[in-house]
């Protein structure tokens, strides 16, 4: 069966075409010139420090569990919904999932009060997942973060641009990461960016994305760099430059098709308003967000259509 209604829409146009073409014709695909200023983009418009582009974001997840020290014998505590990769990073690197249930059918996000429960003398992070791109509920994340000295890692993979009392989601806690995917708010085919204001969590980031080498091979294609050493249990988790050029342009159209993301919401709110049988997560929400999903809940989910 085909849906009438696709899963989502690619919002491509010329642009993307040409700057591949134009990578392309470079001759320079693999991570380069492409990546950086896509991660500089990234720097400027969510006002962070360090942006490293990656494969994708379960790579991403799987580097902010490594560089924030979390290993065997640990525990994370993680949100009960949410997509698989923001559990499997705990287990990639031996530690223990913990999940906490979201707050309620208003607000689908991890629950603070259900996390403090949660936590043990195991207990080393949090992974928060802004759920549709609505925001978590930082402030409480980040108090009793403080208080029991845990790391806190934002999936912000539906919440690019999303904020939470003016501060960007990706910004607040550690570390924070995006997805690239196809059906993400910025496509391009895979792909992913971790950001951070942490010198020692992106550098080390920076290195284990590529084999833990202390130079790249762009750096030393520019003559900058001549040799190599490697220096830590890398992998390769990089981005390429025909990919990131996508991202760029993708970059460059986010805000405005946010804005008009905002406006079909409203229209969506509107609609539902007077029909009893719905519950709108998020409906109180005032903060710009990216409205990655337009989430509805069936308060009789059972009843089926004849
Ligand atoms: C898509 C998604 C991921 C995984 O991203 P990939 O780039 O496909 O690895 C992780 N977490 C959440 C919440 C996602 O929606």
């Amino acid at each position: 069966m085909e849906y009438n209604i696709p899963l989502f829409k690619l919002n491509f146009g010329e642009e993307e075409i040409e700057a591949v073409t134009n990578t392309i014709r470079s001759k320079w695909i693999s991570t380069g010139p492409k990546c950086e200023e896509l991660e500089n983009l990234f720097k400027e418009m969510f006002d962070v420090k360090y942006a490293i582009s990656i494969s994708n974001c379960t790579d991403g997840l799987h580097l902010a569990m490594i560089t924030n020290h979390i290993g065997v014998g640990d525990e994370v505590i993680c949100p009960s919904l949410t997509f698989a990769a923001s559990v499997n990073c705990i287990r990639y690197v031996g530690a223990t999932p913990v999940f906490c249930d979201i707050t309620g059918l208003d607000n689908m996000n991890i629950n603070p009060v259900e996390v403090e429960k949660l936590i043990t003398p195991k207990t080393k992070a949090i992974v928060v997942v802004h759920m549709a791109g609505f925001p978590v509920d930082m402030d409480d994340i980040m108090r009793i973060a403080k208080k029991h000295n845990l790391r806190v890692i934002e999936d912000s993979c539906h919440a690019p641009l999303s904020e939470y009392k003016g501060n960007k989601l990706g910004t607040i806690g550690d570390i924070g990461t995006f997805s690239f995917f196809s059906n993400k708010n910025i496509s391009t085919g895979e792909g992913g960016m971790i950001i951070t204001n942490n010198e020692e969590i992106a550098k080390r980031c920076r290195l284990l994305r590529s084999h833990g080498m202390t130079t790249m091979s762009y750096q030393r294609a520019k003559g900058h760099a001549t040799t190599y050493d490697i220096v830590d249990l890398g992998y390769n988790f990089r981005m390429d430059d025909i990919r990131a050029s996508i991202g760029v342009v993708q970059m460059k159209k986010l805000k405005s098709d946010l804005i008009k993301r905002e406006v079909v919401r409203e229209f969506y709110l509107d609609a539902l308003k007077d029909i009893e049988q719905v519950i709108i997560p998020f409906e109180k929400n005032k903060e710009f967000v990216s409205n990655y999903i337009m989430p509805i809940v069936l308060k009789d989910s059972t009843v089926e259509k004849t």
